[in-house]
Formats: C-alpha cells, structure tokens, sequence
C-alpha cells in the first residue's frame, strides 16, 4: 500500500478519499479516479481494498486503503486525519457507503432501519464532520455525496432507504448553499450492477430487485464518469447534482 510525500504528487493530482470502496459503485469511483489522483480507499472489507490498492499502484497509480466504519465517528475522523497527516490535505471526500436492505414496513424490520439511518444518513453526516473543519480552514474542499434516484421518489419495500436518501439530497443542498468556498455535489445513480441487493432486506425483495437490474441496470463505471466529471470542473463551478440511470429505466 504506497504512501507518497506530497511532494510526489503532482499539483492537479487531487487527494480523494472515497468511503465503501470495496466494491461496487466505491470500487468503480476508485477504479476511475486513481488514474488522475490519490485514491484514499475505506471500507470495513481491508482484505479487498488491499488487493484493489495492489491492483492500482502494480498498475503505476497512486492508491492506498484504510479501515473504514461510517456509522463510528471516530473511525471517519481516523480515516480522515490519517489522509491529512500523510497528504497534508483532502481535497474531495466521496460519501459513497451505503446499504439498501428492503422490505414492507409491516415487517417491522427495525434493526434494518436503523442500520440503513446509521450507513446511508448518519456515515454520510460523520464523513461532512470530518472534512468540514479542514476544508473550511483551507476554503477549498470537495464533498460528493451518493443518494440515489430514490431520493427523487418513494417506492414500497424502500421505504426507509428512500427516506434516507431524500435526507441525504436535502443535507447536501443545505451543505452547498452554507458553504460559498466549498463544493457539493449529490451523485444520484438508478439501478446499478453492484452487490447492493445480497445482503439483509426480504429475499423475496431484494430478489424482485435484481431481476429489475437484470432489465434495466447500468455497470457502475458509469456513476464513477459522472463523480469524476463534477470532480473536474474549475473550482467555481459547482456541479449541483447528477442523476444517472439506464435508458431504460422509468
Ligand atoms: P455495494 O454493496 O456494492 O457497496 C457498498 C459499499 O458500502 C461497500 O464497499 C461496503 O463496504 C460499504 N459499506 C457498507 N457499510 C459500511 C460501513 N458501516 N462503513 C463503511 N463502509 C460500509 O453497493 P453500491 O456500490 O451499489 O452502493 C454504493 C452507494 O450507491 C450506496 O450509497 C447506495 O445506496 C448507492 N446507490 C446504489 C444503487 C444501485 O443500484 N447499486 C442505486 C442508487 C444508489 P464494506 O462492507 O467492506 O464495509
């Protein structure tokens, strides 16, 4: 896992620290922007963000990987200091973790509730408490923050996703508009290739899911494209929100 001094890097090469990298639309983003920037990979799965990172930098770009719990705020902060005591900065943070356990609400699955407050809303607030001190000392700062095109409409057995995702839309847009020397941006994906669906939720559900991702779903190097396009933009410009979903997708 390669460390550069910032004195190897390169004035453009930005620091980007991406939470839930170890797979899916985190592991794409961090696919992605390694070939631009330092990718600061966090996840709880170390075993598959070590072999991302060796993937990477055999690959001659610069990554390194850290453990990684959003629901602990004393794990982001870990995470984020430890990127500002090797980088001396963090340039952009990807809020990206995330998991969308679905079921009715009459099953009262309040665990899964909680959990997905926990991951989707509360990671995603400890990632902005984290950075927010330093980005706003350097008034310069990037946060990316991934919801989903539920948190455009609510559907049944997401109910609680969806409601964390509105959340999410309705932070960043809150974030953005305190913040005039800071950039915030929502990534809102539609259905996804990713291992999203195969964990927690109703099988019966999860399973309706994947057959729809099956139809409709789009590979996640898509949403890493539309995070490294408002990554790109001049510092001025502040890409609000992207939504990306499949054509074929109502
Ligand atoms: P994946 O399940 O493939 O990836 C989820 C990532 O989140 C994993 O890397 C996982 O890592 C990480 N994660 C989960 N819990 C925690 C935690 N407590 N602390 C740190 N990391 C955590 O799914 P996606 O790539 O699809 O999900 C990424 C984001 O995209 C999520 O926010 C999701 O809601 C959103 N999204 C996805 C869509 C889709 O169709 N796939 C559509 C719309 C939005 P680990 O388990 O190793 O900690």
């Amino acid at each position: 896992m390669s460390h550069p001094t910032p004195s190897t890097l390169s004035s453009d090469r930005k620091i980007v620290l991406v939470t839930g990298a170890s797979s899916g639309i985190g592991e794409a983003t961090a696919r992605h922007l390694a070939a631009g920037h330092h990718v600061v990979l966090g996840a709880r799965r170390l075993d598959r963000l070590g072999r991302l990172v060796n993937e990477l930098t055999e690959a001659g770009h610069h990554a390194e990987c850290a453990p990684l719990d959003v629901t602990d705020l004393e794990s982001v902060k870990a995470f984020v200091d430890g990127a500002l005591a090797r980088h001396g900065r963090v340039d952009v943070l990807v809020n990206n973790a995330g998991i969308m356990p679905l079921a009715l609400m009459e099953e009262l699955r309040v665990d899964e509730w909680n959990q997905m407050i926990d991951v989707n809303l509360r990671g995603v607030l400890h990632g902005i408490a984290a950075v927010l001190p330093t980005m706003r000392d350097r008034r310069s700062g990037h946060i990316i923050n991934v919801a989903s095109t539920a948190a455009h409409r609510v559907d049944p057995t997401g109910v609680v996703y969806c409601a964390t995702k509105f959340a999410v839309r309705a932070v960043s847009d809150g974030l953005r508009q305190e913040t005039t020397d800071l950039r915030v941006t929502v990534v809102s994906p539609g259905l996804t290739h990713t291992e999203l669906t195969l964990s927690g939720g109703n099988a019966q559900m999860q399973g309706a899911v994947r057959d729809a991702l099956e139809a409709v779903g789009i590979d996640a190097s898509a949403i890493a494209e539309a995070i490294g396009y408002a990554i790109a933009q001049p510092a001025n410009v502040n890409v609000n929100e992207v939504v990306v979903q499949g054509t074929a997708q109502v």
